[in-house]
């Protein structure tokens, strides 16, 4: 052994988080989780398709859509609705705090409601932190109550929830209606929320599988789905003063743990930021470039970058237990409501066109990654999107190796003919894909003051 091999030079290193086995095998280590994954060849998932199997039932098509509680026919079976963004041709419109009797009014593009069945709950934040709804939520509420079309829906749906947590129609007639409506309070003041989209199936659906995907937007729909998103996420640290992060994502299909096929995003206020980020934090604290060094660059190295524009960046990930395609932004501003709309358009239309070349058939988690509320140190927005298509093996449980069945070259070679495709179609923006790439060096900008 000699003393070079003692030293971690870059290689090394790099070594260490990807290496290519003489047999095909690809080791890999998550940079910044370092979770551990083997794709090993023989282990290769079906082709990516859309075709329908013979299973698929036939649907028929409503206008408007009344498939399930987020449909447009069914406005009240979510609560209140906190803010909607309407379209009139070319020109959208954000609405907040539209009074009840004039939900059928107009049609929603996208709806920011609460979520009835909160992860982190109202009274959790009441009960560590003394939360108190602010004034314009208790008076929204209080009009809401007093409009005839409000109290009904909200006494509806506080039933509903009792029901599904167990109660008898007796049970909750003898709890008194102060207490009722003090669950109602989640609704109007609680930090858990969904953004969702308007259509259920896609244009020209047949059958139960043609659902509406993030890919079957238009690139505008799209970039006002990600807007709205971002604003709702700004507006959840606004109205609550104790929050320190906020988790956004989207499951789409039930293998992706979504309980609607109808698409949906999902916005939580936390009051930590988790042990990943924390994770990705100690990081940047030691290394302020380590996103580029351990992310964009070294993607770059490996040929694992295939899609860009100017404000965003996607390539092929390493070290997750599934498929996944990581977008990042490559803005100077670490936190999602810092971007210009420029910038969240370009995002955006990297997402749209991840998700377009996906497909509407493979389940997958979008998640979002940024700068928390109160950290210093600047880290890039970022989108991971997981395909969910495998089943852990049995020995992962002991071992912590994972197995991802499919290399990040795989993945990205499943990308490619795709998104040419689809741009030639006119389908998703105008991308720059493959080797169009320009790969600067250190791309990421959030590192800069
Ligand atoms: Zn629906």
């Amino acid at each position: 052994m000699n003393h070079h091999s003692i030293e971690e030079s870059g290689a090394m290193q790099a070594a260490t988080y990807y290496n290519v086995m003489p047999d095909g095998t690809v080791k890999q280590v998550n940079p910044f989780t370092g979770t551990e994954v083997w794709a090993v060849p023989g282990r290769r998932t079906r082709p990516l398709t859309n075709e329908t199997p013979h299973t698929a039932k036939t649907i028929e098509i409503h206008t408007p859509g009344d498939y399930c509680s987020f449909c447009p026919s069914r406005y009240f079976e979510p609560p209140p609705e906190k803010s909607r963004l309407i379209r009139n041709y070319d020109e959208w419109q954000k609405i907040d705090f539209l009074a009840p009797d004039k939900y059928h009014e107009t049609t929603a593009e996208f709806r920011r409601v609460g979520n009835m069945f909160e992860i982190v709950t109202l009274d959790y934040w009441r009960k560590n932190y003394a939360y108190k709804m602010i004034g314009s939520r208790q008076k929204w509420k209080e009009e809401y109550l007093a409009n005839a079309a409000g109290l009904k829906h909200i006494t509806d749906i506080i039933y509903y929830k009792m029901r599904q947590e167990g109660r008898t129609d007796e049970q909750i007639e003898k709890i008194p209606m102060t207490e009722k409506l003090a669950i109602a309070d989640a609704f109007f003041g609680g930090g858990h929320e969904l953004i969702i989209a308007k259509r259920h199936y896609k244009e020209g659906a047949q059958n139960e599988l043609d659902l509406f995907s993030s890919g079957e937007m238009s690139i505008e729909e799209h970039f006002r789905y990600f807007k709205f998103t971002v604003d709702a996420l700004h507006d959840v640290i606004e109205t609550n003063r104790y929050v320190r992060y906020v988790s956004v994502f989207q499951n789409w299909l039930r293998p992706a743990g979504a309980s609607f096929d109808h698409l949906h995003k999902q916005i939580v206020a936390l009051d930590e930021w988790g042990a990943s980020i924390e994770n990705q934090v100690r990081m940047l604290r030691q290394d302020p470039n380590v996103f580029n060094q351990y992310g964009a660059n070294f993607a770059t190295h490996h040929n694992l970058v295939f899609a860009e524009n100017d404000h965003a960046i996607a390539y092929a990930g390493i070290g997750h237990r599934s498929p996944t395609i990581e977008i990042y932004s490559r803005s100077a501003s670490g936190r999602p409501y810092e971007h210009s709309d420029e910038e969240i358009r370009g995002i955006s239309n990297l997402v749209h066109a991840m998700h377009a070349a996906m497909g509407t058939q493979i389940s997958c988690n979008e998640e979002w990654y940024y700068t928390p509320v109160d950290a210093v140190y600047k880290m890039p927005w970022h989108v991971l999107i997981k395909w969910r298509i495998n089943v852990p093996a049995g020995f992962e449980g002991g071992t912590s190796i994972y197995i991802n069945p499919m290399t990040p070259i795989e993945l990205r070679d499943k990308m490619v003919p795709r998104l040419y495709k689809l741009r030639d179609e006119n389908k998703i923006d105008r991308i720059r894909i493959a080797e169009e790439c320009r790969v600067d060096p250190n791309p990421l900008k959030y590192y800069l003051k």
